[in-house]
């Protein structure tokens, strides 16, 4: 029925970069055979699921929507691949997205953008767009995506579906094609709060494999979303994440959330986090640094692109002709925003000053823990925007994260659920809930009780 869907769908959409057919087939009639025999199944086991294809998958093409990766089959799967394949989801296939996780709308995407269900002339945010229009035009069940500075959350947001980053290090990295290690963190993408929890249990959990995945146990995420409450939780409402630049229809719903939980039990408590200021900033120099360094490996040596190779250049000819190719302008732009930031004698000035920010940023979120048990906000400032708005003014582009990139600088968990439409347009507006480090059951607790 899925394959039936993205068939009617999928051309109007293009959620998907690649559908895998045969193989997801293969692996229906697989988990099928299993449960013929009497197998003991998993509760997702036969779910079809989509991927954002920056995640390796063997023998299917990953080309984290770069022409770069162009021909590439990854020979191995990654962690979180692995792990979804031994729980028994069939993967449908790899979803579009942003270049190297690096926009938020997908129109950074080497092979066209990916329209909002909601209205096919708007975005669907980013990086994440294909996987979170999956879900909205019910082309999967299940969806999963990454999120450095905000690429599960606005999405969902955007899309009005549920999206999840968990804690820094609570789901392994490994196979996972790296944008900015110290930010990037894979996650779960549903229509419910339960369904993210239940991905969320299959995908977390510590990896050898990953030098910074956490080793401790998975937080019971799934008990959380069944028991949904937030009775006696004192709930933040941090002043700096609001205010101009805001939607009026995002704020109103904002606000009528805010009351919901008031309403249901929890103890609203206004905050400030006078240093979520600088977070943009700093984020916009720590994760192009971070890039520039990850991303000196696409070199044509190893992987997919080559270009210029005819045995009359020299291999620093062809590596500049394969990258001036197969590397978009954003793509280049942050390469060289990195190695400018990196290089000495600004090192100290702009990396340096971006590391102080954002120890003061993860400051003012340990503060806002001391008094509170989670933060609300608005997952963004406005709903989704209309296709080509916003490609030629990056900063309007990178507005679009205000809220959620601080989490990202802290290594927090977050959630964005649907909270209404927004009057003036009708779309979608998120409601963010954020909680401490190791803590993710809190999301979903909240979460389901406002759903
Ligand atoms: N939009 C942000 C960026 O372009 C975040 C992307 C992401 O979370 N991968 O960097």
């Amino acid at each position: 029925a899925h394959l039936a869907r993205i068939e009617a769908v999928d051309e109007k959409v293009h959620a998907f970069l690649h559908v895998d057919r045969e193989g997801a087939l293969a692996q229906a009639r697989a988990v099928d055979a299993k449960r013929a025999a009497g197998e003991r199944l998993g509760p997702l086991a036969g779910v079809p699921l989509a991927m954002k294809d920056i995640f390796a998958t063997e023998g299917v093409p990953t080309t984290v929507g770069s022409k770069i990766l162009d021909g590439w089959l990854p020979p191995y799967d990654a962690t979180v691949t692995r792990r979804l394949k031994e729980a028994g989801l069939v993967l449908l296939g790899k979803t579009n997205m942003d270049e190297f996780a690096m926009g938020s709308s997908t129109e950074n995407s080497a092979f066209g953008p990916t329209g909002n269900p909601w209205d096919l002339t708007r975005v669907p945010g980013g990086s994440g767009g294909g996987s979170a229009a999956s879900l909205a035009s019910f082309q999967a069940a299940l969806a999963i995506g990454t999120d450095t500075g905000g690429s599960i959350r606005q999405p969902a947001a955007l899309t009005g579906t549920v999206g999840v980053k968990p804690t820094y290090g609570g789901v392994s990295r490994y196979g996972m094609v790296a944008f900015s290690s110290s930010l990037d963190q894979g996650g779960p993408c549903a229509r419910t709060v339960l369904d993210a929890a239940l991905l969320h249990e299959v995908m977390a959990g510590h990896d050898p494999l990953d030098s910074t995945s956490v080793d401790a146990p998975v937080p019971p995420v799934v008990e959380a979303a069944r028991n949904g409450s937030v009775a006696g939780l004192r709930v933040g409402v941090v002043r700096e994440f609001g205010g101009e630049g805001f939607q009026a229809g995002v704020t109103q719903r904002f606000a009528e959330a805010v009351e919901l939980l008031r309403e249901l039990g929890a103890e609203i408590v206004e905050l400030s986090c006078p240093s979520f200021d600088k977070a943009l900033a700093a984020y916009y120099l720590i994760a192009p640094s971070e890039c520039s360094s990850n991303l000196a490996r696409f070199d044509a040596m190893r992987y997919g692109l080559r270009v210029g190779d005819d045995g009359t250049r020299s291999a620093e000819e062809v590596t500049s002709l394969t990258r001036e190719a197969g590397f978009g302008p954003e793509v280049k732009r942050r390469i060289m925003l990195g190695t400018y930031a990196l290089s000495s004698g600004y090192y100290d000035a702009y990396y340096g000053s971006a590391q102080k920010a954002r120890t003061m940023v993860a400051r003012d979120f340990a503060a806002a823990f001391g008094q509170v048990d989670v933060v609300v906000s608005p997952t963004t400032p406005t709903t989704a925007f209309a296709i080509g708005e916003r490609v030629d003014d990056p900063m309007a582009m990178y507005l679009a994260d205000l809220c959620t990139i601080p989490v990202n600088l802290a290594g927090n968990a977050a959630l964005s659920l649907p909270c209404g439409l927004a009057p003036e347009d009708g779309l979608p507006v998120g409601l963010q809930v954020i909680a401490p480090a190791m803590a993710d059951d809190r999301l979903y607790r909240v979460g389901a009780a406002v759903e």
